[in-house]
């Protein structure tokens, strides 16, 4: 996982010098959230960028599913839930209900049945019923800011964890009126204002197909997040078969999705986040239907076929890195 986390890293930095420049500024690269996080502030403003790192350890510490306090409500079932956590699942569940259940907050079961990346298990079939019978809001009784899970059900907030947090970031942001900043959690980007010359931030997007390295296109963007799911992240094999960690919460088991990734660019980073892991499951079809009826994001598809679908919100905001085998299309609403 720390080998991960320094390719990432060096992938961001790589992004990064895209937009370097002459202004001051206050930088940190931490690792939280089973992450490589990058906060870059202009101009240097220490005391802002100090209090931010320490609200992403206070978040990992509340929403983390192996040692924070979401592990205790696991193990014991429910329990009186802190300020991140509360404002999660309340999120969540509006999200799961929004998706049709493609992202759910309840598959903590099934999840840790996997452990996709931990001890990387193929569950029996009757293992992963037994799993899906409580990966579903049923499991779930909610007093106030007190939960109870019933029948072994577990909560899990990793497709939404650091898009919540990068929208805690992007508020305190706004509350220290820092002009422009580039925040990276995990490979989930904001970036705040515009780049210290004025002009646009570059994003890039990751090729699927390449290492970490290599992108397949760029987005020049202001006060966005661009946040990714991919099945080319966390996978493990066995059997000669490929296991990724985003489930289909409809049988328990990696989705078998035409898309091989979804970048979302939006204005929450929730939002983003939820997303992107509810379009990966829902797939190319039904991630344009649901852009098509859901606005206020936009949406870069890379397909199983070497098809990039770039939504028009976007369109002029992309630049292909042509060479790279893909084809690129606009998807119009
Ligand atoms: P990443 O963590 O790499 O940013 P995602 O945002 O797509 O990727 O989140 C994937 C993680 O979310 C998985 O590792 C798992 O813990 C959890 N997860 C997997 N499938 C779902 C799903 N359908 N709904 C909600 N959470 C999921
Ligand atoms: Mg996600």
């Amino acid at each position: 996982m720390i080998k991960r986390a320094f390719v990432l890293l060096l992938a961001l930095n790589l992004i990064f010098l895209l937009c370097a420049c002459g202004q001051s500024e206050s930088s940190r690269q931490v690792y939280v959230m089973d992450s490589a996080a990058s906060l870059r502030v202009f101009p240097a403003n220490d005391e802002a960028i100090n209090a931010m790192c320490d609200t992403l350890f206070e978040i990992d510490r509340e929403l983390s599913a192996t040692n924070g306090e979401l592990f205790e409500i696991n193990e014991n079932s429910g329990g009186n839930m802190p300020r991140h956590m509360a404002e999660v699942l309340s999120l969540s569940l509006k999200l799961a209900e929004k998706t049709g259940g493609a992202f759910s907050p309840c598959l903590g079961a099934v999840i840790d049945l996997w452990g996709v990346g931990s001890k990387n298990y193929v569950p029996t079939e009757r293992e992963l019923q037994t799993a899906l019978r409580v990966s579903d809001v049923s499991g779930i009784e909610l007093f106030g800011d007190e939960i109870a899970l019933r029948g072994g059900a577990r909560l899990s907030f990793g497709a939404i964890a650091k898009g919540y947090a990068s929208d805690v970031m992007r508020d305190m942001l706004l509350q220290n009126g820092v002009e422009s900043a580039l925040i990276s959690l995990g490979g989930n980007v904001y970036v705040h204002g515009k780049k210290p010359d004025g002009g646009m931030w570059n994003v890039a997007i990751r090729d699927p197909a390449g290492g970490a390295n290599d992108w397949l296109g760029s987005l020049a963007l202001s006060d966005k997040f661009v946040i990714s799911s991919g099945d080319y992240e966390r996978f493990f094999e066995s059997g000669g078969k490929r296991y990724h960690h985003i489930i289909d919460p409809k049988t328990g088991a990696p989705a078998e999705s035409d898309l091989t990734a979804v970048c979302v660019v939006g204005e929450s980073g929730s939002a983003g986040d939820a997303y992107s892991t509810a379009l990966y499951v829902m797939g190319r079809e039904a991630a344009l239907s649901f852009w098509r009826e859901n606005g206020g994001f936009e949406l870069v598809l890379i397909g199983r076929d070497a098809r990039v679908t770039v939504t028009e919100g976007i369109a002029d905001a992309f630049t292909p890195n042509e060479g790279k085998g893909y084809t690129y299309e606009t998807a119009y609403r």
